[in-house]
């Protein structure tokens, strides 16, 4: 049964194995703290080997009966679980904020694209229908059929802990496979909480479970022979990791890793709007997206007028508890990650960016505002960094290079549409990409040329619906099929072509 209630800190969040919750029996495990006011909230245990692997036996013999259940009766927890979501969404949102940080509006919009995930398999009964030829040889009918494969699992990142796991999940059983969830160490109460509500719609025993744990639960999970796949999304170095150890194995493995997400300005854009999108789409749950567009080439003619309004927008941002209303930018997931993004803040000025706003001073305040260098009154045990803007920003410098996933803007001024392609194609990551223009002949060559899986041309964020795909190329990608949608349908399937022939006797 789905509670509100706060959860106390001396809980230690349970996994949910073949229909029922247990307590991981290692001591093995780490504190989940609210990042906003570093308030302990639960403890995390890592699951051990064995507790894997009874997870996965519960999954292979649940898939035995549930991957033969008539695919229509398969969709009905789906339908009950988007109703679960949408009645317990506020309560899932609190909790998401409470343990990641991001604000209450950011929770909500993450839940909903979640949900979305959840309708789209829905309509599995359509989507795994394979092709049917009738006289494909004489006197011969050819169908191929989609099966489900066993027991799959997924490794989820702590950044969009209600959403990322129903990129996975409802295709997954939808198809007649059994799924086991490993969420992030860091925000595993959200993933508690959404399967209290797979609890309560009823899915039966071993189809769908939850486990807890870091690298070595990944691990047991990946090497356990009755894993048939796994889906991940991470940072890069765990992305390659895991897709290379999966593949050793011969599993399927859809891996998703980091980004350096670049925005294009060109000289007909509407500046003002450019600079509106590009810092919503760069501070937007703190930078910490994989979406985030986090630097931008701009063409010289409007570079000035570009960064003026980015110093603009970023002094009116407020820093501070996600909970409170007026907070647009809430604190960074850890104090180690902050300390990280800092460093690299330092790092941007050795090497002779120019830091037009420095919000590195600002601390956080429900109501209170970040002018540049203020330090009003704040929760000093929060992991708070304000916006910092550089401008001056050239390709071969470490923010231009590597991922930040923090509230770091940079700015490369270009001389034309091609130096910025140029720019934006020799980056080793290739997730996401916008361009701001007037002009549609701007805009088709961004769409052909530009190396990066979401494109937008006039949209600071490229996010795909539930009903495309979502992923990313280069080292932002190891595998070929992607998140959501119809490539889910393929990944959880195999094909199987069946003839038949009826000679006449
Ligand atoms: P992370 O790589 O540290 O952890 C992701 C998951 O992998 C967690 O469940 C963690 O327990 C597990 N893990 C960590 N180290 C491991 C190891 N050595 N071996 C096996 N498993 C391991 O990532 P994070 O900090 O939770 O998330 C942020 C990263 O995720 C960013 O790089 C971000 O760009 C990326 N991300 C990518 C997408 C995408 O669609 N491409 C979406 C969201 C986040």
């Amino acid at each position: 049964m789905a509670s509100s209630e706060t959860r106390s800190t001396e809980e230690t969040v349970e996994n949910y194995v073949d229909g029922a919750w247990r307590t991981p029996d290692s001591d093995d495990g780490e504190a989940v703290v609210n990042p906003a006011t570093g308030e302990s909230l639960a403890t995390v245990a890592f699951s051990s080997d064995g507790e894997i692997d009874t997870a996965v036996t519960a999954g292979t013999e649940a898939f035995e009966e549930w991957s033969r259940r008539p695919v229509e009766e398969r969709i009905q927890p789906l339908f009950r679980l988007k109703t679960l979501l949408e009645e317990h969404q506020e309560e899932l949102a609190e909790q998401l904020t409470a343990e990641h940080g991001k604000t209450l509006a950011e929770a909500r919009g993450e839940l909903r694209r979640g949900i979305e995930n959840v309708e789209v398999a829905c309509g599995i009964p359509s989507m795994m229908q394979s092709g049917t030829l009738a006289n494909a040889a004489p006197g011969i009918d050819e169908s191929a059929v989609r099966q489900p494969l066993g027991v799959f699992a997924a490794v989820t990142p702590f950044n969009f802990p209600g959403m990322i796991p129903l990129w996975f999940l409802p295709y997954a059983v939808a198809t007649g496979n059994a799924f086991v969830l490993k969420p992030s160490e860091r925000t595993p109460l959200t993933a508690k909480y959404l399967f209290e509500l797979i609890d309560e719609a009823s899915f039966p025993d071993g189809v769908v479970q939850l486990v807890h744990g870091s690298q070595a639960t990944v691990e047991a999970l990946i090497d356990h022979d009755d894993v048939a796949g796994v889906s991940f999304v991470g940072s890069t170095p765990v992305a390659r990791s895991v897709y290379e150890r999966a593949a050793t194995s011969g599993k399927r493995v859809q891996a998703q890793g980091g980004a350096k997400n670049h925005v294009i300005v060109a000289d007909s854009a509407d500046v003002a709007f450019a600079a509106e999108q590009s810092i919503s789409s760069a501070l937007a749950c703190s930078g910490e997206r994989c979406l985030a567009n986090d630097i931008a080439l701009v063409d010289r003619s409007v570079h000035e007028e570009y960064v003026d309004h980015l110093v603009r927008l970023a002094g009116d941002q407020v820093l501070g508890d996600g909970t409170a209303p007026e907070t647009d930018v809430g604190p960074l997931i850890t104090a180690a990650h902050e300390e990280r993004v800092r460093e690299l803040v330092e790092t941007g000025i050795e090497e002779g960016a120019d830091l037009v706003y420095d919000g590195r001073d600002a601390t956080a305040a429900a109501g209170g505002s970040t002018t540049e260098g203020d330090a009003v009154e704040g929760d000093a045990d929060g992991n708070y960094l304000g916006p910092c803007i550089f401008d001056g920003v050239t390709p071969d410098m470490t923010l231009a290079r590597e991922e930040v996933f923090g509230p770091v803007f940079g700015v490369t001024p270009v001389d034309d549409l091609d130096e910025a392609l140029s720019v934006l194609n020799r980056s080793r990551f290739g997730n996401a990409a916008s361009l701001f223009t007037e002009r549609g002949g701007d805009a088709r060559r961004f769409r052909h040329e530009a190396e990066a899986g979401n494109l937008a041309v006039n949209a600071g964020t490229a996010a795909p619906m539930a009903f495309f795909h979502f992923g990313g190329q280069k080292d932002s990608f190891f595998g070929d099929l992607h998140a959501q949608g119809e490539d889910m349908i393929q990944f959880y399937t195999d094909k199987t072509v069946y003839i038949e022939r009826w000679p006449d006797r």
